[in-house]
């Protein structure tokens, strides 16, 4: 190819490159607008869009399940148990109040819209809203209150759950005294009634003799006896020592007298 028709060559592949992408600009140029004037005109939301959280009090048990699944700990919960003559109602799914929801609050300045703490909500007052616009200069502006109680009223309940708390205690040790008492009184009363062992009888002083001379008695029969028989024959013994001295005696004086 010679340099002129290399020349003409590219310049058609320029103008070839313009039209495709001509073609882009012209397309878009007969469709619609699609630009959403924010904030005079929004975007619809994603049905499970994640956005601010919110919490139906009146539905809300105080069970913390949500504080606890949350993984950046943002949600704060602090309740106050109610008394026994307090109606709190039930909630809409038919489970019965028996906290008072002194403290509740989210601070989304944490917040990272994982919606971990929406599921476990066994009343599923805690959802997702379509708010997504919330934006503060100040971030303690950041944490929302959801609790009805005012401050003071938060206050009083949690001192009045205190006092029962401790009342009920009490009571509790009370009976436990009361109980340790009567077991006491029931242990001293059957050892009362349990009868008296019978006495050792102290042994008779004859009695004692013998026992004392039973050594003697257990000796072999006759032992006594052996023991006498063996004096006298000791005397016989010597009585017959003396008398081949004496028969001695007499035989010398036989002797000088035959002299
Ligand atoms: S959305 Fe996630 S981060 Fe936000 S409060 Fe719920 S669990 Fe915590
Ligand atoms: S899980 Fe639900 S009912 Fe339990 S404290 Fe959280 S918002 Fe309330």
């Amino acid at each position: 190819m010679n340099s002129v028709n290399r020349y003409f060559s590219n310049i058609g592949k320029g103008f070839w490159t313009v039209m495709v992408g001509m073609k882009v600009t012209m397309r878009h140029l007969f469709t619609p607008a699609v630009t959403v004037q924010y904030p005079d005109a929004r975007m619809a939301i994603p049905e499970r869009g994640r956005n601010r959280l919110y919490v139906n009090m009146d539905d809300c048990i105080g069970c913390n399940q949500c504080g606890m699944a949350c993984p950046v700990d943002c949600i704060t919960i602090e309740t106050a148990k109610s008394l026994p003559t307090e109606d709190l109602g039930t909630t809409s799914t038919g489970q019965k109040k028996r906290l008072w929801v002194t403290q509740f609050d989210i601070d989304f300045a944490k917040c990272c819209y994982c919606g971990l703490c929406v599921p476990p909500c066994p009343t599923e007052c805690i959802y997702m809203t379509d708010v997504y616009e919330f934006s503060e200069y100040n971030r303690n502006n950041l944490i929302y209150n959801f609790t009805t109680l005012t401050a003071e009223e938060a206050a009083a309940k949690t001192q009045q759950a205190r006092e029962a708390e401790k009342e009920a205690a009490a009571k509790k040790a009370a009976a436990a005294a009361a109980a340790a008492a009567q077991k006491a009184a029931q242990a001293a009363k059957a050892v009362a009634s349990t009868p008296p062992a019978p006495a050792i009888q102290p042994a008779s002083p004859v009695a004692a003799a013998n026992s004392k001379s039973e050594p003697a008695k257990t000796t072999r029969p006759g032992a006594q006896e052996d023991s006498g028989n063996s004096a006298v024959s000791s005397e016989q013994s010597v009585s017959a020592i003396e008398k081949p001295a004496e028969a001695a005696v007499n035989k010398d004086n036989t002797k000088d007298s035959a002299n």
